[in-house]
């Protein structure tokens, strides 16, 4: 199969950010579909399988709070924005120039905005937590690695960005 060059795959699976150019009717679909609420035993075991990623996330979430972020709970997972969040998603690695990242059940954004506006694409990796837990950001670190060391695009080939990207297309 002949493979597609890297500008038709930055459009096929544009990042995130890109998103903010969608309607707001779509995204609200998205959203209803992805969102869902937390409830019995199963949903308790998944909140605990992806916690030590969730408590990750809710330090420097809780950064952001102290340095003028807020903060809202959506659903399953709780929102952080503001504040050094910008900052943060500016320049840590791997998730440089992102928009928002998700951490197990916590997502950080830029702003509530960006959270609005690519919930449905973070939804997918809080699927992705709760079904690999601990596991999910070795995972796709060496996925990263792997693909890097093949040539391939570490983010865009990604199979965890991919199933994002063609579920929230
Ligand atoms: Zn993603």
């Amino acid at each position: 199969m002949e493979s597609i060059g890297l500008d038709e795959k930055q459009s096929l699976y544009a990042r995130p950010c890109d998103c903010l150019a969608d309607s707001a009717d779509s995204l609200a679909l998205q959203v209803d579909v992805t969102l869902g609420e937390c409830s019995g035993v199963t949903s308790l075991a998944k909140i605990l399988w992806a916690a030590p990623w969730s408590l990750w996330g809710a330090g420097v979430g809780v950064v952001g709070l102290l340095t003028g972020g807020e903060v809202r709970r959506c659903g399953r997972i709780v929102e952080f924005w503001g504040g050094f969040l910008p900052l943060f998603l500016r320049y840590f690695p791997f998730i440089a120039g992102s928009p928002a990242a998700t951490f197990g059940h916590v997502v950080l954004g830029r702003s509530k905005r960006h959270l609005d506006a690519c919930r449905a694409h973070q939804m997918i990796h809080v699927s992705q937590y709760e079904c690999w837990g601990p596991l999910f950001v070795p995972m796709y670190l060496i996925w990263w690695f792997v693909l890097w060391c093949c040539g391939k695009h570490p983010y865009y080939d990604n199979p965890f960005e991919r199933e994002a990207h063609d579920a929230t297309r």
